[in-house]
């Protein structure tokens, strides 16, 4: 299964990336997460981007879509599929990540988008401020991160939308009851992706599935 994972910051996207990953033996390439770890070994490229991790503004196209090139190429070579997880981030990220994605032949099944409020954004991440200590969790980081994502990441939404490849899932629930519904739907996909051709698939909303049934 090959998985792009668009959401806003906070919304659940690293554990519900690994539940993916892990469910369907899919390589989680987690974009923070890979730069994170440069800056904690203070390579060269650690040092390049920790100023803007910092900030909460996005490291240049070039640094994560070579990560991302290189990591969806060994997915390949394992013959494994794989989750996306905080790329893209902007229309331009997406058109390239489509670029390298049709010449490895590793286009994507699903791009699932976490629906969270910004409340409810502020409120996790600062919980999880706590906890992790991460440097872009203060809440003036958070509300720029917010505001980023706004301007610049949520557009891709309705491109995906038109590509009849989204999957919408309300994220303001418990993480195992997310986990659950996404497990349920990407099992039903993933025997419908290898029959139905791209250009004749749609959009999948469940994110009023819950008022439907009076939750
Ligand atoms: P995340 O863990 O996904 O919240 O990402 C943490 C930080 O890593 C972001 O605030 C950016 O500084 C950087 N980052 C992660 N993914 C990308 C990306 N696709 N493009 C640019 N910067 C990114």
């Amino acid at each position: 299964m090959r998985v792009l994972l668009i959401a806003p910051p906070g919304a659940g996207k690293g554990t519900q990336g690994t539940l993916i990953a892990s469910h369907f033996d899919s390589l989680h390439i987690a974009t923070g997460d890979l730069l994170r770890e440069h800056v904690a070994h203070q390579t060269p490229l650690g040092l390049q981007v920790s100023e803007k991790l910092n900030r909460g503004e996005l490291v240049p196209d070039e640094i994560v879509l070579e990560m991302v090139r290189e990591a969806m190429a060994q997915a390949k070579q394992a013959d494994r599929g794989y989750v996306l997880d905080g790329m893209p981030r902007t229309i331009g990220q997406a058109r390239a990540l489509y670029a390298i994605a049709a010449e490895l032949d590793m286009l994507a099944d699903v791009s699932l988008f976490l629906q969270v409020s910004d409340d409810e954004v502020v409120r996790r991440l600062l919980a999880r401020a706590l906890i992790e200590h991460r440097t872009d969790d203060t809440e003036e980081v958070i509300r720029r991160r917010l505001a980023l994502y706004h301007d610049v990441t949520h557009p891709i939404v309705d491109w995906y939308r038109e590509r009849g490849i989204l999957v919408s899932v309300n994220a303001m629930r418990p993480a195992e009851d997310v986990g659950r519904e996404i497990l349920s739907v990407l099992e039903v996909m993933r025997a419908m992706v290898e029959h139905v051709p791209s250009d004749a698939r749609r959009a999948i909303d469940l994110t009023g599935l819950g008022s439907a049934f009076g939750v």
